[in-house]
């Protein structure tokens, strides 16, 4: 039997996916997106704050923002520190119509999307791989024939890794967010403030949020790291926090809840996920994209994204045989920075730096100007710190972080 073929197959269209696949349409190669669910609203799992410069480096379109923020708010058990700018400073996008537009993108450019697909297996012949998908409507199965396979299932790694049991001990993070509709009086008081919560009082081992979203619409989430499942047997459920967030912080009295959603994050320790095996190249979540300090992961997905993109084409060109110098690219890109992320996020969520220096720590920086809290949170130029502390408490940074490097 002739298996339909494609240059490309991507699997998952998440925001690495969707534009890796489209970025790869755009450029007249032919390119099948499949991806597990039926519509982009079920697993409408992100919070999807992103700094303003997203939507030009990707160019996206209005149509994909729920809103602008231009300030920023810290809290802490007993601090609050606010930044704010007179220009929008970023965007909450809307994660479903966003990755719609994104397979809107890839059919305009003569791909083709299938949704309601699941990957479930693939085998190599005759230097093609065939690809098998299960579609979920009816259990029909369909095999297709590519030259090159992308995973970008997210924490999944589905193709990566045959079984569950094959994969490493990863970090994991979990978030929960509800999408609520409160009183437009509380929405307005929020409108435009990109909130975090990193005290005891407000998420103990780990932080929560709330992020404006379209009128009256606000997201309210909680989430956490642990390294292994036992870690957090014995702390209260992710809800209780949401819950306070609304009663004690917002005050809320008659807000509709929306939507409940959530996901996972699975983080390589050391960025040591597999990026290719012959023909097949990882991109996104699966090979920890996101940076597990903030949860940030979006736009770092699709930059990965169009790395792995231009590697494709050399690749279906015959310029490279393998995808060597994609893994070398990624880990010269995301090394530094991810590294030493990673290693804030342990002491910060799992080893749980004494509350009282997470106090101590955001009152310092509210020396500093709002571009250079931008620079920490988004860009994570950590040495802009120094300038934020008093002597003392740089001190103890410096003492922590080398503590840290010393136990890595
Ligand atoms: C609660 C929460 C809040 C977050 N908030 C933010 C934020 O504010 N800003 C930000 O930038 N990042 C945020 N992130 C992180 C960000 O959402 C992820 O880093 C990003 O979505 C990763 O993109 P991806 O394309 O690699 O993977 P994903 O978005 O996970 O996409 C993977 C896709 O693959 C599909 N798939 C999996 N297995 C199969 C299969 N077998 N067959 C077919 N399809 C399959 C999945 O259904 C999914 O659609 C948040 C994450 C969580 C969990």
């Amino acid at each position: 039997m002739n298996l339909k073929s494609f240059d490309i197959v991507i699997v998952g269209a998440g925001p690495a996916g969707g534009h890796c696949a489209r970025i790869l349409a755009k450029s007249g190669r032919t390119v099948l997106l499949a991806e597990q669910n039926d519509n982009f609203n079920k697993n409408d799992f992100s919070s999807a704050a992103t700094p303003l410069e997203t939507l030009s480096q990707f160019d996206l379109p209005e149509s994909v923002i729920g809103s602008f923020w231009h300030k920023l708010t810290i809290e802490t058990s007993k601090v609050t520190q606010t930044w704010e700018s007179p220009e929008s400073l970023g965007v909450v996008l809307n994660f479903a119509k966003f990755r719609a537009f994104l397979a809107d993108e890839v059919e305009r450019f003569g791909g083709e999307v299938w949704l309601g697909c699941r990957y479930t297996g693939h085998s190599q012949a005759n230097g093609e791989t065939a690809v098998e998908f299960k579609q979920l409507s009816d259990g029909q199965l369909i095999k297709v024939s590519t030259k090159v396979l992308v995973d970008a299932t997210g924490f999944a790694r589905a193709i990566m890794y045959d079984k569950e049991n094959d994969k490493p001990n990863f970090l994991s993070g979990t978030g929960i967010e509800y999408l609520i509709e409160v009183e437009p009086e509380v929405y307005n008081k929020y409108a435009n403030d990109l909130i975090f919560f990193l005290g005891d009082k407000w998420m103990p081992k780990g932080y929560s949020w709330i992020f404006p979203m379209e009128q009256n619409r606000l997201k309210v989430g909680a989430g956490r790291i642990f390294l292994d499942a036992k870690t957090v047997k014995h702390l209260s459920p992710l809800k209780q926090y949401i819950d306070l967030l609304i009663d004690e912080y917002l005050k809320s009295k008659n807000y509709k809840i929306i939507d409940k959603h959530g996901s996972t994050l699975k983080y390589s320790r050391g960025l040591q996920d597999i990026y290719w095996k012959d023909n097949i190249i990882a991109i996104g979540d699966t090979v920890s994209t996101v940076n597990f300090l903030g949860g940030e992961g979006i736009r770092h997905g699709m930059d990965g994204a169009e790395i792995a993109g231009k590697y494709i084409e050399k690749y279906l060109d015959g310029k490279i045989s393998d995808f060597r110098d994609y893994e070398t690219q990624m880990h010269r890109k995301f090394d530094g920075k991810w590294n030493i992320s990673e290693r804030l996020a342990v002491r910060k969520y799992i080893d749980d730096v004494n509350d009282e220096l997470t106090d101590k720590m955001i009152s310092y920086l509210k020396y500093m100007k709002t571009e250079d809290i931008m620079d920490i949170l988004f860009y994570y130029k950590f040495e802009k710190i120094s300038r934020g502390f008093g002597g003392y408490l740089w001190r103890k940074f410096q003492g922590l972080m080398q503590r840290l490097r010393k136990s890595f």
